[in-house]
């Protein structure tokens, strides 16, 4: 039998295709990467489904590459070498909600915004960190890369917040990580050996995650912002540190775009929240009186007006805080996200006006501040769809800034193929050869999504 009689014997009809049309979409995403070919397209909707396609792509040697919402604009979710596309999103089962020991335990292709609506329906004093990328990306890929959500200044990375996993090997044995590997409960991760990282910032070349447990935190009713500018680029790490500092935020981007010329000054948008009207006005307060105060302080100016648009924006869970316009007129947008020391991000921000403006492009920023020990640093760059001189300059843009993001000691985050090839070359060898070795352990066939994290 071939591989697509196969395949559809395992998933049926509906949920495989090997047609062009299908083809044709899953070979590209949204970013500015080219496309690349794909052979087949399954949706899986069972935990049983999976392990065949995956028995089947191991002893056929096909490549497998799991897809969730296939929003990281960098193409992880398109084959290198062709094979099999898994698509996750028929997976979509919220299975436990536990609300006293607050975690959700979820299926891969469960989405931000079902997540979101399904909580704000049944657990409305619970919330988990939601990205601000498009509402159908999934709360799975989202944590497996690395993400970051709208509580993260406060909590940490998305990443950090899962209490465990049920996860399809390449060879099929289907393994159980965290508290649910030993009773019922997904409540934590610890206190075993930290298996959690095999999977996570991999971009799925160790298995195919189908079931995560993640961390809710509380959600207090009242929210407000706080906007502060200043001109003076220098003074933004003193700022973030003293921001964070005093503990008393839940968000906390910066933003910066080059027009309309109101908004270009340096914003620092800070989200303060609390359980009763008292705490949040006690908040405020101390934050007005902390610009006044710290040294370079004077030098920032309280937006008192901010316009209401503004304000509804920045206050929607996630924030719509990401301003870059459509500029070019052409619907293409791009960021690559630098993890970033905090004292490095005013040389990132001089560079990265200095790139946008050598590809024609209208500087824009968004940043946001991971707990106060690190910036997502956005360069962030629109094109035009339509224009493959306008997406080549992308391209070269990107390059550019991952290239200033290693320079400046940083990291590059979620990043494409060739920025994959930029850390691994500057990786100790012996690091890079141990990548090598765990997954050439897990994936003995070198089927899961290949071409990531592996030195060309
Ligand atoms: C406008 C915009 C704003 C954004 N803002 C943010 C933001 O604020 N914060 C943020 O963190 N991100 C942001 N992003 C980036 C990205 O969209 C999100 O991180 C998103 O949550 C990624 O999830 P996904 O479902 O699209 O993952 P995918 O792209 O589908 O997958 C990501 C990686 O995980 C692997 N993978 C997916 N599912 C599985 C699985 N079940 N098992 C094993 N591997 C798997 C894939 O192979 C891929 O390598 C933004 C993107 C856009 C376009």
């Amino acid at each position: 039998m071939d591989i697509s009689s196969q395949l559809r014997e395992i998933v049926g009809e509906e949920r495989m295709s090997d047609r062009p049309e299908e083809q044709f979409i899953y070979s590209r995403d949204s970013g500015a990467q080219p496309p690349r070919h794909v052979d087949y397209v399954v949706m899986p909707r069972t935990v049983e489904e999976v392990r065949q396609v995956v028995l089947l792509a191991n002893r056929e040697k096909i490549p497998v590459t799991p897809l969730g919402g296939g929003f990281t604009l960098s193409a992880l979710v398109v084959p290198n070498r062709g094979g099999i596309v898994l698509d996750m999103k028929r997976m979509d089962r919220i299975i436990e909600v536990n609300e006293i020991n607050r975690y959700a335990l979820i299926e891969p292709g469960v989405s931000q915004a079902a997540l979101q609506s399904y909580l704000k329906k049944h657990h409305p004093r619970l919330q988990h960190s939601t990205p601000e990328a498009p509402p159908t990306v999934t709360v799975v890929g989202n944590a497996l890369i690395q993400g970051h959500g709208h509580i993260s200044p406060r909590y940490g990375i998305n990443s950090d917040m899962v209490n465990g996993l049920e996860v399809v090997l390449p060879t099929g044995e289907i393994c159980t990580i965290g508290s649910g590997s030993i009773g019922p409960s997904w409540f934590t991760r610890g206190p075993l050996p930290d298996l959690p990282g095999l999977f996570i910032g991999w971009f799925g070349t160790t298995g195919i995650v189908t079931k995560l447990s993640m961390k809710l935190f509380p959600k207090p009713p009242f929210r407000e912002v706080l906007a502060f500018y200043t001109d003076d680029v220098d003074l933004i790490s003193e700022g973030i540190f003293e921001a964070t500092q005093v503990d008393l935020l839940e968000d906390f981007f910066l933003i910066s775009q080059e027009k309309p010329d109101w908004m270009n000054h340096v914003f620092f948008i800070i989200i303060i929240s609390g359980h009763f009207e008292e705490e949040v006005a006690f908040k405020k307060k101390a934050f007005k009186r902390l610009f006044k105060e710290f040294k370079g302080g004077g030098k920032f100016v309280f937006v008192e007006d901010l316009h209401p648009a503004l304000n509804k924006r920045f206050l929607d869970v996630p924030p719509l805080a990401a301003l870059a316009a459509d500029f070019r007129k052409g619907g293409g947008f791009e960021y690559t996200g630098a993890i970033l020391p905090i004292d490095k991000v005013p040389a990132a921000w001089k560079k990265g006006i200095e790139i946008s403006h050598k590809y024609g492009m209208i500087c824009s920023y968004v940043h946001q501040v991971l707990l106060g020990h690190s910036v997502m640093f956005g360069f962030n760059y629109s094109f035009n769809r339509a224009d493959e001189t306008d997406i080549e300059n992308t391209r070269k843009a990107l390059e550019e800034s991952n290239q200033t993001t290693l320079d400046l000691g940083g990291m590059i985050w979620k990043g494409e193929l060739g920025a994959q090839q930029m850390m691994l070359k500057k990786m100790n060898p012996q690091t890079v050869q141990l990548i090598r070795n765990v997954k050439g352990f897990l994936d003995p066939n070198g089927i899961m999504n290949p071409g990531n994290w592996e030195l060309a």
